[in-house]
C-alpha cells in the first residue's frame, strides 16, 4: 500500500492505493486455487477450511462452524449422500476430518471480525463462496482449461464467479489486517455459504453477525455490467423469489390391468406444471414461475407413485412474489386433489427485493470517481435474485445503510453456463473499491 503525504489529502480514498503488483499476483493465484475446487452450497468443506486457514494468519477473530451459525432450520440443505460424497472428496484434498465434522450438515462459511482500537461504526461486508452443479467446459478456448486451473471436482464449477468473491473478501481482510492502526470501529467480513438458490442468508441473519451493523455491503462480478473496469451500484431490480420443493405422492399399480387402483403422481405433477405456467400476471409488475426439475416414475408399465419437482417463483417485489407463491401452492393442491394424490411443499430458499441506500450511492460515486480519476459509476437494475437482499433488509430495520455493487467484466459465457469465465482484472477493481469503502467509513 502506498501512502501519500497528508498535505495532498482531499478524500481519504486519495491517500490509499491498495492494489499493487504483488496483491494482483496474489488475487489471481488465490482465485485459481479456489476455482479448482468448486463445492455446492452447504458442502463447502475445502473452501471453508482454506478460508479459515488464511484468516487465522491475520489480525482478526475468526468464527466458523457452531461458533458462527446457530443450529436450527436451514433452507435447501443437501442430501446425506451429497454430504458424504463431498466430505470424502474434501478429505482426499487434505481437509482434516475433525474440521469437516465441525462444519458439516449446515455449518459451512466463516466470519472475520476486526475490532479496532477506537470506537466507531460497525461495517459488514458479505461475500458468497458456493459453486454450482455445472460441468466446466474443457474446450481449448476456455481459459481455466488452457491455463491449467479448471475444476477438479467433476460435475461442479464456479460458474457464477464466487471464486472471485472469496478471493476479494480474503484480500480485503489482508488489507484491513495490515492497516488496522488507521481504522476505528469494527468490520465483519462474512463468507456466506449456499447463496445459490437463495438458501444461506437466513442462517447468516440468525447467527447474529449482522446485528448492530451500521453499514452492510455486497457485490457480484459481471451482472448488469459487461465491460471490465465498469462498476455499477444497484438501485433496483432485485427480484423477490421463493424456491419450492414439491413432492406429489400417489399409489403405484399395474399400468394395464389395474391402473384404476393406482394414483398417478406423475400426471398430477404434469397438470401442476401446466397450470402454474398459466397463472395470471400481477398487473404491471414482473412475475415468473418455473419448474426446472421434474423426476418421476420407476418403470414403463407402472403407474408412478411419486413425483419430485423443484419450482421457483419470482416477482418485481415481495408482494408480487408472494402472489405467485400463493397461486402456485393453490395449483399444486388442486392438481393433487384431481388425481387423488397428496402433495408436500417445502420452501427451499427465499430472497426479497432491495435497493441500495441513496447516501451510499452518493458515496460510491465519489469513491469510484476518485479511484478512476473522474470515472462515473453506473446505476443499474439487477434483474435477478440474490439472498444478500434478505441480510440487507434485515439490517435496514435496525437502521443500517446497505448497498450492493456489480463489478464489470468481460464474460466468456453467461453466468451458470459451462463456458462461464470472467476477466481477472475485475478482482483488482473490486478489491480496490471495497477497501476504499472500508477506509472512507472507518478511517481514524
Ligand atoms: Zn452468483
Amino acid at each position: 500500500m502506498k501512502k501519500i503525504k497528508k498535505s495532498e489529502k482531499v478524500l481519504v480514498s486519495v491517500i490509499y492505493k491498495f492494489v499493487d503488483e504483488n496483491l494482483k499476483k496474489e488475487l489471481v493465484s488465490l482465485r485459481r486455487f479456489f476455482h479448482k475446487k468448486p463445492e455446492e452450497g452447504w458442502c463447502e468443506f475445502f473452501t471453508t477450511y482454506n478460508i479459515v486457514q488464511y484468516l487465522k494468519k491475520l489480525k482478526c477473530d475468526v468464527y466458523y462452524g457452531h461458533n458462527f451459525l446457530k443450529p436450527g432450520e436451514r433452507y435447501g440443505l443437501c442430501s446425506n449422500n451429497d454430504f458424504e460424497l463431498s466430505a470424502e472428496r474434501a478429505k482426499n484434498q487434505g481437509v482434516p476430518e475433525s474440521f469437516i465434522n465441525e462444519v458439516t450438515k449446515g455449518f459451512t462459511g466463516a466470519v472475520a471480525v476486526f475490532k479496532f482500537k477506537n470506537p466507531g461504526p460497525v461495517c459488514v461486508f458479505r461475500f458468497d463462496i458456493d459453486a454450482l452443479k455445472v460441468e466446466e467446459s474443457n474446450n481449448k478456448d476456455h481459459k481455466p482449461y488452457n491455463c491449467g486451473f479448471m475444476s477438479e471436482n467433476t460435475g461442479f464449477s464456479h460458474a457464477c464467479g464466487h471464486d472471485g468473491h472469496i478471493t476479494v473478501g480474503l484480500l480485503l481482510c489482508s488489507i484491513l489486517s495490515k492497516n488496522s492502526e488507521d481504522l476505528k470501529g469494527e468490520i465483519r467480513v462474512i463468507f456466506q455459504m449456499a447463496e445459490e438458490g437463495c438458501r444461506g442468508a437466513s442462517a447468516v441473519i440468525k447467527s447474529g453477525f449482522v446485528d448492530g451493523a451500521d453499514y452492510v455491503f455486497g457485490g457480484h462480478i459481471g451482472i448488469s455490467t459487461v465491460k471490465t473496469g465498469e462498476l455499477a451500484v444497484i438501485t433496483d431490480g432485485f427480484l423477490a423469489t421463493t424456491k419450492l420443493d414439491i413432492v406429489f405422492k400417489g399409489k403405484s399399480a399395474h399400468a394395464a390391468n389395474s391402473p384404476h387402483l393406482g394414483k398417478n403422481a406423475m400426471l398430477a405433477a404434469a397438470q401442476f406444471v401446466l397450470a402454474s405456467s398459466a397463472i395470471p400476471r400481477f398487473g404491471d409488475k414482473i412475475t415468473s414461475v418455473n419448474t426446472g426439475i421434474f423426476n418421476s416414475g420407476t418403470g414403463r408399465n407402472i403407474i408412478p407413485d411419486s413425483a419430485y419437482l423443484k419450482t421457483e417463483t419470482r416477482g418485481y417485489d415481495s408482494e408480487a412474489d408472494n402472489y405467485m407463491q400463493k397461486e402456485v401452492i393453490q395449483r399444486a393442491k388442486g392438481a393433487a386433489e384431481m388425481y387423488g394424490c397428496d402433495v408436500e411443499i417445502n420452501t427451499a430458499g427465499k430472497a426479497c427485493s432491495f435497493a441500495s441506500n441513496s447516501e451510499l450511492v452518493k458515496m460510491a460515486k465519489e469513491i469510484y470517481a476518485d479511484m478512476t480519476e473522474g470515472g462515473t459509476i453506473l446505476e443499474k437494475s439487477f434483474t435477478a435474485s440474490e439472498d444478500f437482499t434478505n441480510i440487507a433488509v434485515y439490517a435496514e430495520k435496525t437502521g443500517a445503510k446497505c448497498a450492493y455493487f456489480t463489478f464489470g467484466s468481460y464474460l466468456a459465457g453467461p453466468h451458470h453456463s459451462s463456458d462461464f469465465d470472467f476477466d481477472e482484472e475485475v478482482l483488482f477493481n473490486e478489491t480496490e473499491f471495497m477497501a476504499r469503502i472500508a477506509f472512507d467509513i472507518l478511517k481514524n
